[in-house]
């Protein structure tokens, strides 16, 4: 499923067919690929209701173009791609780049493709997870997994792996739902209601701004990351 969804596609037009591209190395530090920067500024359209004799049934914007939708219908937030450009937000993931990365397992440090063997992509986890019954099967999540060189850095700059991280693979992680902001029926507009995890199948995903893509996990083996840290400072 998920190699078939090329609607990132639809976001390369103008300046933006670049900009998904891995950023060329530079002398300064690392920045993750999907760090937003910035002058890569959010955009805020008018939301309106979309209604069918009466009853709201979800959220469109006033504006609406066809890019502004995958082609599962949901609708994402509108942010301006200028990877690179200004000082890097850490913390802030860039939604486009996100999806981008999420739905082709691109490592979310150097955007080549993640690490894969016999058990699975490599995908590092805040160790919160752990406390979870049943960690980590079929938890969703929106970081985008990792190759096995940007492990150290992957966890040295997140700011919820420098907490704490766990190293799982997974054989199985399909595209699930979207994180983003829902917004519940009113008069004159739709009011935001907060942000949320929302599953593809829950007919609130026509009520949401979606920003990240969740993917979950399933047929999970823990990984010893020390092995990774010890290659990469070998090298
Ligand atoms: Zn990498």
């Amino acid at each position: 499923m998920e190699e078939s969804h090329s609607s990132e596609q639809t976001h390369r037009h103008g300046d933006q067919v670049m900009s998904l591209q891995p950023f060329p190395k530079s002398q300064g530090p690392v920045v993750p690929y999907v760090t937003s920067w910035s002058e890569e500024t959010r955009q805020r359209p008018e939301i309106i209701m979309r209604t069918s004799m009466g009853f709201g049934f979800g959220i469109a914007f006033a504006d609406e173009k066809v890019f502004d939708r995958d082609r599962d219908g949901v609708l994402w937030t509108r942010k301006t791609l200028r990877h690179g450009q200004g000082r890097p937000r850490f913390g802030d993931v860039h939604s486009v780049r996100q999806r981008h990365a999420m739905r082709r397992l691109l490592c979310q440090v150097c955007a080549q493709p993640a690490d894969r063997d016999e058990d699975g992509v490599l995908w590092l986890l805040p160790d919160y997870y752990a406390e979870a019954e049943g960690w980590p099967q079929d938890y969703d999540l929106a970081e985008p997994p990792v190759c096995r060189a940007c492990v150290p850095i992957a966890t040295r700059l997140c700011p919820a792996l420098r907490r704490g991280h766990l190293g799982i693979r997974a054989r199985s992680a399909p595209v699930c739902g979207v994180r983003g902001v829902v917004y519940g029926p009113s008069r004159p507009a739709p009011v935001p209601l907060g942000d949320y995890e929302v599953r593809y199948d829950n007919t609130t995903i026509r009520w949401t701004v979606a920003d990240q893509l969740l993917r979950t996990l399933q047929d999970c083996t823990p990984v010893d990351l020390d092995q990774y840290r010890c290659h990469a400072s070998d090298s």
